[in-house]
């Protein structure tokens, strides 16, 4: 029974197509103009109705031949501002756009999900909600989309789960392979400001002033302590500081600094408690040596949770169409952020991503997500539309 597989092998010619035109047009987030049109190009000659959701996002209802559970599957759209150096004869027309993460992929999946699911209609009840949506990679398309009525009202939302997949092309995640995790799959990832306030003064005398450039290493140094102790290690957490702003010159105490920086968890209960006990940490570490310290905390996207039920029937659809070979049990989750999962609303919703691999030794296709050379092998494409297509159709049946 390889339905899903020998119905996508059949429109790979227009996947690479779809994949390509999107590639060579890359666009940066909430300005997915053309791409926006194009899919919405491709949609109207499938015969399919849509609407146009927070922007440039674009939600299309697929209706099975009687009422049933709604399924969301969803692809970013959006591009990296990063110049392609691939010398491919799709390379980007764009200068200084890239799509970098392989958005142009998830584009090309859910048309030829489209296109099979509208020929599929008699296989399925209920809806297929295919979401198009832009500026995952900044500032986050996924919620506007959700307050714009993407799954109807958020309080009683009219979707039953949802669906995505990520392409990736790393030496572990070559060409027909995918990569599936029960639980955690992606980071919750905030922004976290702190303003340390001190007192300027003269460099030969710093007990005349305060310090703020050494109340901020301090902070800088014991957040680490501080986790490593006060946390559970079984629970993980990653704080960075990636920017520290500061200083006049070499002989002056300024009066301020300022640190940028990201914090990553997997949990809920510990995002809550950090958000509680960070700011209070950095303060008290300033206030012993005199100084202030003011923090901000900027929620960003939700812990990303894979649902095993979800995950229980892409492996069969898996298996149905590819055989036994192929599947990656992922070990370990990312650090990374993903805004897919906020279409769950943090947890309420069982949602479900899945690498699809994409990279090739022979044809040198390595490069990680975000590089300049990041390119994907298109042989790809077909595995990620049956495998959309078919857990759909499963989960719809
Ligand atoms: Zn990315
Ligand atoms: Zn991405």
């Amino acid at each position: 029974m390889t339905q899903f597989k020998d119905k996508a092998e059949s429109i790979k010619d227009e996947l690479i197509a779809h994949r390509r035109w999107a590639h060579m047009h890359p666009e940066p987030g909430f300005k997915e103009f053309e791409t926006s049109k194009y899919i919405k190009e491709q949609l109207s000659k499938l015969g399919l109705e849509y609407r146009e959701v927070a922007g440039t996002g674009i939600v299309c209802d697929i209706k099975g031949h009687e009422d049933g559970r709604t399924l969301l599957i969803r692809a970013d759209i959006d591009a990296l501002p990063l110049q392609e150096d691939n010398d491919v004869p799709y390379k980007s027309l764009n200068d200084g756009m890239m799509h970098a993460c392989g958005h142009d992929t998830h584009i090309a999946c859910l048309l030829g999900t489209a296109k099979l699911l509208s020929g599929l209609q008699e296989s399925f009840k209920g809806t297929a909600r295919l979401v198009f949506q832009p500026a995952e990679e900044g500032p986050g398309g996924a919620t506007p989309m959700v307050k714009d009525g993407a799954i109807g009202d958020p309080e009683n939302p009219d979707i039953d789960a949802a669906i995505a997949l990520h392409v990736t092309a790393g030496e572990d995640m070559l060409v027909n392979t995918i990569g599936i995790k029960d639980g955690p799959l992606t980071a919750g990832a905030d922004e976290i400001y702190v303003d340390v306030i001190g007192k300027g003064g003269h460099g030969s005398a710093p007990h005349e002033a305060i310090d703020p450039v050494y109340v901020a290493a301090q902070i800088i140094t014991q957040v680490q302590g501080y986790l490593s102790r006060f946390v559970n290690t079984f629970d993980p957490v990653v704080m960075t500081f990636g920017k520290v702003v500061g200083g006049d010159r070499q002989n002056i105490i300024s009066e301020r600094v300022r640190m940028e920086g990201t914090l990553r968890t997997f949990s809920r209960d510990l995002r809550k408690r950090m958000y509680e006990e960070l700011p209070k940490l950095f303060s008290d570490i300033a206030k012993t040596y005199g100084a202030e310290a003011k923090t901000e905390i900027i929620t960003g996207y939700g812990v990303g949770i894979n649902d095993p039920e979800l995950n229980k029937l892409l492996r069969e659809v898996f298996k149905e169409n590819y055989g036994e070979k192929g599947i990656m049990e992922q070990e370990y989750p990312t650090m990374g952020a993903e805004d897919f999962f906020e279409f769950g609303l943090d947890g309420k919703i069982p949602t479900m991503m899945f690498w699809l691999g994409g990279g090739n030794k022979e044809k040198g296709m390595l490069a990680p997500n975000h590089s300049n050379y990041f390119d994907i092998d298109e042989d790809c494409l077909p595995m990620g539309t049956a495998l959309l297509t078919g857990t759909a159709v499963k989960y719809l049946s």
